[in-house]
């Protein structure tokens, strides 16, 4: 079975991806994909520096992601541009991975985590989706701590993603990470079990 796995940022994906593998799903991660479309030599990067100009590139050919964040910060069409030469790569790429590892082991567990899934239309890739959820002022005590955020730093990301709230109520699954590491590692292991009742 195939998985989407999704949340808000600093909701907890990473630890509860992490928890899963530990018990024997397999893992696609598409912040790793997204980032290797970025690297040089890929087409990708060529087409995007062919787009917005070489001076989205360092001396030494990568990606220089403060110029490229520059263009794209504050016009949402360059940010829609940007998106329709990176998006295909990334679905294909992520698709291509997903299917891979279902062929090699078909009775495994494959969670493919992408943190927008829901705001890049991906849903429809798979089986189903587990939603990693907090409310929002954990969500925000959570990222300003990882991230050394102060409060409104903190504030407009979570403003650029879709409300976690909805999140919630479109999976089909959901573990509630607002407690300690143990009360979630418990949520885990109950999931596993019903999931191999499917
Ligand atoms: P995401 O991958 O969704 O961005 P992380 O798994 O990195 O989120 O978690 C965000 C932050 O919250 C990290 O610093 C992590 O250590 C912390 N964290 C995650 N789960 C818990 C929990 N149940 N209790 C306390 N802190 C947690």
């Amino acid at each position: 079975m195939i998985m989407g796995l999704t949340g808000g940022i600093a909701s907890g994906k990473s630890t509860v991806s992490a928890m899963l593998i530990q018990k024997g799903a397999r893992l696609v991660d598409a912040d790793v994909i997204a980032k290797g479309v970025m690297l040089p030599g890929h087409p990708v990067l060529a087409a995007v520096a062919g787009h917005f100009g070489q001076g989205i590139l360092l001396p030494d050919g990568t990606l220089n992601r403060a110029a490229l964040g520059e263009i794209v910060f504050s016009d949402p069409a360059a940010l829609q541009k940007l998106n329709s030469l990176t998006h295909p790569a990334i679905r294909r790429e992520i698709k291509e991975q997903m299917y891979a590892l279902e062929e090699e082991d078909p009775q495994r567990l494959i969670i493919v985590d992408i943190p927008l899934l829901y705001e890049s239309k991906l849903d429809n890739l798979f089986d189903k989706v587990l939603a990693v959820y907090v409310p929002r002022e954990v969500q925000l005590a959570r990222l300003m701590e990882r991230n050394g955020l102060n409060n409104e730093q903190a504030a407009a990301r979570l403003d650029a993603q879709m409300d976690i709230e909805e999140k919630r109520s479109r999976a089909d699954y959901i573990i509630d990470n607002s407690g300690g590491p143990a009360e979630t590692e418990q949520q885990v292991a109950v999931l596993w079990d019903r999931l191999g009742l499917l």
